[in-house]
């Protein structure tokens, strides 16, 4: 597959806090914030209004993107390129041989 060159749009990712609602997750940081469960490694998360900690497999607050639909991209230049669909060839294009 070539690569294909999108636009996109950034947007940020914040956890609200499950337990009062208001305050947002927040990643701790260093060894203290892996979590290890089983084969999955969680990271830790306290809330920045009551306290209240919690793991996820993600770190919050993140930033994600997401691509922006163009209408005519992607549609154009699909298939063959229209020399190959069986279009005349142009006079004078005709390669001619060297004789030496
Ligand atoms: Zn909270």
């Amino acid at each position: 597959m070539p690569e294909r060159r999108v636009e996109v749009r950034p947007f940020g990712v914040r956890y609200v806090c499950d337990a009062c609602k208001q305050g947002e997750m927040m990643a701790l940081a260093g060894a203290q914030a892996i979590v290890q469960e089983g084969d999955k490694v969680l990271i830790r998360h306290v809330c920045n209004v009551c306290r209240t900690l919690m793991a996820f497999p993600e770190k919050y607050p993140t930033v994600r993107y997401e691509d922006i639909p163009q209408q005519s991209f992607g549609q154009q230049n699909y298939g063959l390129p229209q020399n190959q669909q069986g279009a005349p060839q142009q006079p004078g294009t005709q390669v001619v041989p060297q004789n030496k």
